[in-house]
């Protein structure tokens, strides 16, 4: 039993690679259109519990949870992308030679790379549905220019478009204001509280700021494990947070 109002329960999750647990015991909920920023130092464990979670990584012991019933330890990496968790990764990785359109057409098929997406004829409503999602991302107006040719926070806002064709209930973004201007930094924060509420969304960045604009609860991950786990004005303030970023 998960408790019932949870979208993901990981419970005593460990991770170890030759001996070293990058995860240890790592217990964590988040509730359904919670908007939760995952911090701490290189090193803490965030990209690995991203990979629990879209099962990229299996973990030694513990539990993983989406929804009620999906017990992701045991589910393939695409059978847990179907079952609606996506994520966006660090670094884009949209088609330059496409435009945004079509770059949200190529999302929608299958594994990502394949050209006969673009040969699918598309629905007046799915249509729709890409130009509506271009419009939450800030980008209706360059649906037409080749993503090549988009500044580097627009191929950030497209990726995220791209990663919402698969209607994902729990999103995973990972660094996602890297490298952008302070503008784009603020126009991110904006979206990524846009998405919360229809969608649950767990952001891991390391700029304070943006988080201070974002976050209602901020965990604190330090080896493998959560070190604080509360509202960000608490944690800014928590002696052990401090001391583990002066020592970084
Ligand atoms: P973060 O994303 O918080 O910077 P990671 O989850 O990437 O941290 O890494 C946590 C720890 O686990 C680090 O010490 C890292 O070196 C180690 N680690 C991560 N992946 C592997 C791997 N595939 N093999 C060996 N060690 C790894
Ligand atoms: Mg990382």
């Amino acid at each position: 039993d998960t408790g019932g109002k949870h979208i993901l329960y990981m419970e005593d999750v460990t991770v170890s690679f030759d001996g070293f647990k990058a995860l240890n015991d790592l217990t964590l909920y988040i509730e359904p259109g919670e908007l939760r920023c995952i911090i701490g130092p290189n090193g803490a464990g965030k990209s690995t519990m991203m990979d629990v979670i879209t099962g990229k990584t299996r973990p030694d012991t513990g539990v993983c949870y989406f929804g009620q019933t999906l017990d992701l330890t045991a589910m393939s990496e695409t059978d847990i992308a179907t079952a609606g968790i996506g994520r966006k990764f660090q670094k884009p990785t949209v088609f330059p030679e496409h435009t945004a359109l079509e770059n949200l057409e190529l999302a929608t098929a299958g594994p990502k790379g394949t050209w006969h997406a673009l040969l699918k004829p598309v629905t007046g409503e799915q249509r729709d549905w890409m130009a509506s999602t271009l419009d939450t991302v800030g980008l209706l107006g360059e649906r037409d220019r080749l993503a090549g040719a988009l500044s580097h926070g627009q191929k950030q806002w497209l990726e995220i478009a791209m990663v919402l064709m698969q209607k994902p209930e729990l999103l995973l973004v990972d660094e996602p204001i890297a490298g952008m201007t302070r503008q784009e930094v603020e126009r991110t924060a904006e979206l990524l509280q846009g998405l919360a509420g229809e969608h649950s969304v767990m952001v891991v960045e390391h700029d304070m700021e943006f988080i201070r604009s974002i976050a209602n609860t901020v965990t604190v991950l330090h080896q493998g494990s959560v070190l604080a786990e509360s509202s960000m004005q608490q944690v800014q303030n928590d002696p052990r947070v401090i001391e583990v970023y002066l020592g970084e």
